[in-house]
C-alpha cells in the first residue's frame, strides 16, 4: 500500500486517529512527558508484564518450592510455555523455541552444536557489521577447536559502513565452510537481510545456517520453518519488552533434535526423566534440550505478560504500522532535514523488504545532538561513528511523537542548540 504523508501536524494527528493499535499504548507505563524512541534497546514495562510478575511473586511468597509444578503458570514449564508463545510468531513449531539463557550464551551453545570442522571443511561466515558480542562469541568457538579465527572466521565486509549485499556474503559460500550465523536486522543501519535468500544459498553448499534475529523479532513477523533456517536466537528486552536481561530465545530447527548439545546442564535433560538424577546425559529432542540451567523464573514471569500482549496486537499487524512509522519518519526528515543548514543522511535502506523496525539518521554532530535532544525529552540512543536510531514501536509510539522529534531536531540545528554540550560520550549512550 502506498503511504501518501504530509508535513502537517494535522497528517500526524489523522494517522494517530486512524491506528487500528492506539489502544495498546495505554498498557504500557510511558514516562511522564518522554518521547521514548529506544525500543530496540530496552522496550517499555507493560501492565501485563508487572502483573504476572506480582503473580509470580505472590506464588513464590505462598507455594514457595510447590511452585515448581503447582504454580498458575508451573516453572518447571515455564520456558517451554514461553518458548510456544513466541513460536507463534516466528513461524515454528513449539517444541523448537525455548526461552532460555541470554543471547551471546545461545550462541555459544548452538554453534558448539553446529560447528564441527572437518577436513577442507573449517570456515565460519559472520560479517563486520554485525553486534559485536556475536563475533567475540564466534571467535573463542573458533579457539576452542584449537585454529586461528584470523584463518577461519570470515566477516564478510560492507562496502558502505551500513549495509551488507547478500550476494556478497553468498561469493563467500564454498565447500570451505562449515557455518554461518549473520543478524537478521543490522543493529546501527536497520537493514534488514534477505534470510530465506541466503539459506538457500547456505544449504546449496551444505552450510548450516543461523541467525540473530535480537533487532527483528517483535517488530517483523519471521517464518523460520518455512525458510528453512536451521537455528536462530534473540534476546527479549529489545521489541518483545521482556525487561532488563530478561531470558533469551533459541530455535532450533527439527530435524537437529538429535544432535548433541554441546554446553550441556540439567535443564536439557529428558524432561520427564529429570528429576531421576542420572550421571549420563540424554537431552530432550525438541529445542528444550539446549537448556542448561534453571530458568530466571522472575524475569520470564515478565516475559509472559508482554509476549501476551503481542500475541494479542498481532506481529503482521505491527509490521504493518512499524513500516508506516518508519517511512513516515523517513519522509519527514527527507523533507524537511536533508538539506543546508541541517544535512541529517538516512542510513536505513527506504525500502520495506529491507528494513527493520528503527530508523538511523547520520549527522556530524550526532553525539551533541543526542544530548540536546535528550534534554529536549526525547530519548533516541546514539551509535558510533555519527548514528542516531529511533525506534518507533508499533505498540507505544505516536505518528505525532515522530513530528515533533523532527521538529525538536530543526529547532536544535536552527537555533545550534547542540554546541553547549560536551563532545564527549558516557559510558552507555
Ligand atoms: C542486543 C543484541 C545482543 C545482546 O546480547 P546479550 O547476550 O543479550 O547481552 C546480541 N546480539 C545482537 C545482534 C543484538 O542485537
Amino acid at each position: 500500500m502506498e503511504n501518501t504523508f504530509d508535513s502537517s501536524e494535522e497528517c500526524a494527528l489523522r494517522m494517530d486517529r486512524e491506528d487500528p493499535l492506539a489502544r495498546f499504548r495505554d498498557q504500557f507505563y510511558i514516562p511522564e512527558g518522554i518521547i521514548y524512541m529506544d525500543g530496540n534497546s530496552l522496550g517499555l514495562l507493560s501492565k501485563d508484564a508487572e502483573s504476572v510478575v506480582n503473580r509470580v511473586l505472590n506464588e513464590w511468597k505462598q507455594l514457595v518450592i510447590r511452585g515448581w509444578l503447582e504454580a498458575q503458570q508451573p516453572w518447571f514449564y515455564f520456558a517451554e510455555r514461553l518458548g510456544a508463545m513466541a513460536s507463534q510468531f516466528v513461524g515454528a513449531s513449539p517444541n523448537e523455541v525455548i526461552a532460555t539463557g541470554t543471547t551471546t550464551i545461545n550462541i555459544h551453545s548452538l554453534v558448539s552444536t553446529f560447528y564441527q570442522p572437518a577436513d577442507m571443511r573449517t570456515r565460519i561466515i559472520a560479517d563486520e557489521l554485525n553486534f559485536p558480542t556475536d563475533i567475540y562469541a564466534l571467535r573463542s568457538q573458533v579457539m576452542l577447536k584449537n585454529l586461528d579465527p584470523a584463518k577461519h572466521l570470515i566477516l564478510v565486509q560492507s562496502s558502505d559502513g551500513r549495509t551488507l549485499h547478500e550476494d556478497t556474503i553468498a561469493k563467500q559460500m564454498d565447500e570451505r565452510v562449515v557455518l554461518a550465523l549473520l543478524p537478521s536486522v543490522l543493529y546501527r543501519s536497520g537493514q534488514l537481510l534477505d534470510i530465506p535468500y541466503l539459506t538457500r544459498k547456505a544449504h546449496e553448499h551444505g552450510i548450516i545456517i543461523g541467525f540473530d534475529c535480537s533487532h527483528s523479532v517483535g517488530a517483523i513477523p519471521h517464518y523460520l520453518d518455512d525458510w528453512d533456517v536451521d537455528f536462530a536466537m534473540w534476546c527479549s528486552y529489545k521489541y518483545m519488552n521482556g525487561g532488563p536481561g530478561a531470558p533469551a530465545f533459541l530455535y532450533i530447527n527439527r530435524r537437529h533434535f538429535e544432535r548433541m548439545p554441546m554446553l550441556t546442564g540439567w535443564f536439557g535433560y529428558v524432561k520427564n526423566k529429570q528429576f531421576d538424577m542420572l550421571i549420563d546425559f540424554e537431552h530432550e529432542k525438541s529445542a528444550g534440550g539446549w537448556q542448561i540451567s534453571s530458568p530466571s523464573i522472575l524475569s520470564s514471569a515478565a516475559l509472559e505478560g508482554s509476549l501476551s500482549l503481542l500475541l494479542d496486537a498481532g506481529i503482521k499487524r505491527i509490521r504493518v504500522k512499524s513500516l508506516k512509522m518508519t517511512s513516515y519518519l523517513m519522509f519527514l526528515i527527507d523533507k524537511m532535514l536533508s538539506h543546508e543548514p541541517y544535512n541529517f543522511r538516512i542510513g536505513t535502506p527506504s525500502e520495506d523488504h529491507r528494513r527493520g523496525g528503527h530508523v538511523a539518521i547520520e549527522h556530524k554532530e550526532a553525539w551533541r545532538i543526542c544530548e540536546a535532544l535528550k534534554t529536549a525529552s526525547v530519548i533516541p540512543d546514539f551509535r558510533l561513528p555519527d548514528i542516531l536510531r529511533f525506534a518507533p514501536v508499533a505498540l507505544y509510539n505516536t505518528y505525532h511523537e515522530l513530528w515533533q522529534i523532527v521538529h525538536l531536531l530543526k529547532d536544535i540545528i536552527d537555533h545550534k542548540k547542540y554546541e553547549q554540550f560536551s563532545p564527549t560520550r558516557k559510558e552507555i549512550s
